[in-house]
């Protein structure tokens, strides 16, 4: 079959501009999805995903549509996900795609996350189809996104097309324009296996099913395959496509999505972004684009009971197998026993693995502060990477660290522009560009470290703006930085779980509200409890708790053995749900309470 009636694109979009409206849609037109399967579909989704209105594993999708020229073309939807921790398999989804839909709400118009998305598929040269969608709404305005196009995205505005996906206003529009402007794939003349993986998921019963794009020549049945990051080869146990079900065929072709089957055990077999060729005929380098998933940030997961450290490390390895971008090795606290350093791709894979934890698995745990990794170089010269802050080497050793560095976009009302620098300042940013959008709203484009917008900046920039603003943000290096590790100590017991890597400018304030936090959310105990912040030894703040004066089974004068034994159960059961540290007990959602308020 030749490449000429293929046709593979993505939608890239801000979340709520009709992202998946369009994609049922397209389905709908040329017949792929019955009403029952789409049903089935959303069932299968997991609930997180749902929840959080964001995808994380892509499902692509192959359609037959017939054009107004007569041919029917194979067109192939491959999905991305929509957050910026996960912005790695979008670019290696929109790698496997000669073109993008990139989708515009008409009443909201250019979003942030619009100019992100859009970033990402000009790196992969991809031909940009642009879409107005929502024009059924008595907001849109379809002049005002087109001059958007062409003065912010340089975009030429003739090229728009005007659509509402919830009417099915556009829709054949939108296929003819895949069919006429994305160019069909181009197969390398050597006719050499070259397919690249764009995602992978572990199924229960099958293994690790690799999704693939097809460049050169083809994988079959039984063919001997060689995977280039890992050297690893592989028989191709079955290939096919998504129709939208996993449908057998015999062979992917070049220009095909599909995906194969071979004996893997894990999905870190399968690397995102790796080059897939035939072992006896290798093609002689791999695809570009291919790296190593780095975890940005990392911290401890623990067991709230200590004898759930096994059953927590099965749970994890069961999720590993799944998600080869979350990594965990074991790990050792005096005040938390023992448990694990884990590593994320951000906050929000953070917040899905322990949600995942939690609601899959039954596990109680508690987690350390989250910490970005730093470099550190010491004074005899050697290099350090510390991504637990109670690793960090002795200040005195200590020669420069130096901090991950972000580049964020943040669309606003022009009314709120004094605020957000402000708060960008605060935190340690600095504003590098501004640039008006339309009357209204302004783009501001700033770097900032990691570590500041980890916790709270969206949720900051949310509220400032009244919901009106838009952030996404790219990695882009590292800085040096004034950092020191600040220690929480509690009845002069350090406890691990609060110490930080913070900025030296910062770590008073920083150190104070943190104390304050746990003065709120510590029991008093029988005696006075000092909590304190310290650098170094030296104390920077502290808070403390006054004694217990009462004895709870005093009420009782000795005579209602029943209520007493009533009263001595329900303090049992609120210890089990403590940890204790030295002499004080810490109930478990202290923990939580503070490291989540940041
Ligand atoms: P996604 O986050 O980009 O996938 O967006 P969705 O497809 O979930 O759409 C977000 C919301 O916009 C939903 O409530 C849709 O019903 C609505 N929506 C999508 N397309 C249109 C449209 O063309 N017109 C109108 N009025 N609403 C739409």
């Amino acid at each position: 079959m030749s490449t000429e009636l293929t046709r593979n694109f993505s939608i890239i979009a801000h979340i709520d501009h009709g992202k998946t409206t369009l994609s049922d849609r397209l389905l709908e037109f040329t017949s792929t999805i019955s009403d029952r399967q789409k049903q089935d579909q959303l069932l299968d989704a997991m609930d997180l995903e749902r929840e959080k209105g964001i995808t994380i594993k892509s499902h692509p999708v192959a359609m037959k549509y017939k054009a107004k020229d007569g041919k029917t073309y194979n067109l192939n939807l491959l999905d991305t996900p929509g957050h910026v921790d996960f912005s790695y398999e979008v670019a290696r989804s929109l790698a496997a795609c000669e073109g993008a839909i990139l989708m515009i709400d008409a009443a909201q118009g250019v979003e942030a996350q619009t100019m992100a998305n859009l970033h990402l598929a000009l790196d992969q040269n991809l031909l940009i189809i642009p879409v107005l969608n929502k024009i059924d709404l008595p907001a849109a305005d379809v002049d005002k996104c087109k001059q958007q196009l062409e003065d912010i995205l340089a975009i030429p505005a003739e090229d728009a097309i005007p659509a509402s996906a919830k009417n099915g206003i556009g829709i054949e529009d939108i296929l003819e324009a895949v069919v006429a402007r994305v160019p069909a794939p181009v197969e390398n003349p050597d006719k050499l296996l070259r397919a690249t993986v764009f995602d992978s998921i572990y199924d229960a019963f099958r293994g690790v099913v690799s999704y693939v794009r097809v460049f050169s020549g083809s994988i079959r049945k039984g063919q001997r395959i060689k995977l280039f990051a890992t050297g690893k080869t592989y028989e191709v146990k079955e290939c096919g496509v998504f129709t939208p079900k996993m449908t057998k065929r015999d062979e992917l072709v070049a220009g095909d999505v599909g995906y194969f089957i071979a004996n893997m055990k894990t999905a870190d077999e399968a690397k995102i972004g790796d080059t897939v060729t035939d072992s006896t005929h290798p093609c002689p380098e791999a695809l570009p684009g291919y790296k190593e998933i780095q975890p940005m940030v990392f911290s401890g997961i623990y067991p709230v009971d200590s004898s759930d450290y096994e059953a927590l490390k099965m749970a994890m390895g069961k999720l590993q197998i799944n998600d080869a971008a979350f990594t965990f090795s074991s790990e050792s606290s005096t005040a938390l026993g023992f448990g694990f350093r884990c590593g994320f791709l951000g906050l929000l894979h953070m917040e899905i693995i322990q949600e995942r934890l939690r609601r899959e698995f039954n596990m109680d745990v508690i987690s350390t502060y989250p910490s970005v990794i730093y470099q550190v170089t010491k004074t005899n010269g050697e290099e350090e990477i510390v991504d637990n802050p109670t690793m960090l080497p002795e200040q005195q050793v200590i020669q420069e660290i130096r901090e991950p560095m972000v580049r964020i976009f943040i669309m606003i009302p022009g009314d709120y522009i004094g605020d957000i620098m402000a708060l960008v300042m605060e935190k340690r940013g600095e504003v590098t560009h501004t640039e008006t959008i339309d009357d209204m709203r302004i783009m501001l484009t700033a770097e900032l470290p990691l570590a500041e917008i980890l916790i709270d900046f969206n949720d900051r920039m949310k509220s400032m703006t009244r919901g009106y603003g838009s952030m996404d943000y790219e990695h882009c290096g590292y800085r040096p930085a004034k950092m020191v590790k600040m220690d929480i100590m509690i009845a002069s017991e350090p406890v691990e779980a609060f110490s930080t890597i913070v900025h030296r400018d910062k770590a008073e304030g920083y150190g104070r509200a943190l104390a304050i936090r746990l003065k709120d959310v510590i029991p008093q105990q029988l005696f006075v409890v000092a909590i304190q912040a310290c650098i170094g030894g030296k104390i920077i703040a502290s808070e403390r708790i006054s004694a217990m004066r009462k004895n709870v089974t005093a009420k009782c004068y000795g005579g209602d053995i029943s209520r007493k034994r009533k009263l001595l159960e329900k303090q049992k059961k609120g210890k089990e749900k403590m940890k204790a540290f030295g002499k004080v007990n810490i109930p478990q959602d202290a923990f939580i309470k503070v490291l989540k308020s940041g």
